[in-house]
């Protein structure tokens, strides 16, 4: 990790560790170019570009780099993608999805996150994502639809119906859906419906559903 005599960043490093794992070379362009570094609390910068996930503030966590290129990559995102991000936690997901789509709308249950996530990204200089303070169970009705949904956060057993409605066609969403044990399915929207597949065991926090709190 870090200055391994590589000339390589840090960053470039991981994007490099992964590259057995993922296809998509867009996406592992932009895991070198963004510094997981900014996203994780300062007590956890040692580990920042360990293939880990890592906790952050509200006892929620910054996923594990692999699992977000994979989610990434089932995205098929393109250039002129409108994508939603549920679940914006430390925002590293979203700042990725922000060089890898037009546009990027990101919900976040905790206001102290969203605002966090916010500067990290602003700081970065990325200009193409907006902070939203809600429940991501209902996705944002009024921002869809979108090419592309990522869900950071675990659903259980069913898909959220609000979510995949707000696919436009041709749209993919991914998501860990399941309570103890998870697994990544992609959905896509195609003229004859929704089309599931079910993907790789993942570990993710869960999906809160605020009325039921
Ligand atoms: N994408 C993040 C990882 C997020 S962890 C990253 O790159 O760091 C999952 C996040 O989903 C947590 O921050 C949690 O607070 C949030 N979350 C859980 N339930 C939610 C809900 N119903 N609506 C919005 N956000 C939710």
């Amino acid at each position: 990790m870090g200055d391994s005599g590589s000339g390589l960043s840090p960053a470039a490093e991981l994007a490099h560790e992964l590259r057995p794992a993922v296809a998509d070379d867009r996406v592992l362009a932009a895991m070198a170019s963004i510094p997981r570094e900014r996203f994780v609390p300062d007590s956890e910068r040692r580990r920042a570009y360990a293939n880990v996930a890592l906790p952050i503030a509200c006892g929620q966590t910054i996923s594990q780099p692999l699992v977000v290129a994979r989610m990434l990559e089932l995205l098929e995102l393109h250039p002129t993608d409108r994508a939603l991000d549920v679940g914006t936690g430390s925002g590293y997901h979203a700042a990725l999805l922000a060089l890898l789509a037009k546009e990027v709308f990101t919900i976040e249950r905790h206001e102290e996150l969203s605002a966090i996530a916010e500067r990290t990204i602003r700081g970065l200089g990325l200009d193409n994502v907006s902070f939203f303070v809600g429940d991501g169970w209902e996705g944002l009705p009024d921002r869809a639809p979108f090419d592309a949904i990522n869900v950071a956060a675990a659903t259980g057993a069913q898909l959220p119906a609000a979510l995949e409605r707000q696919l436009g066609p041709g749209g993919r969403l991914v998501a860990p859906v399941g309570e103890a044990s998870q697994r990544l399915v992609l959905t896509r929207r195609t003229p004859e419906g929704f089309r599931h597949s079910t993907l790789e065991g993942v570990r993710f926090v869960p999906l809160v559903r605020d009325e039921a709190e």
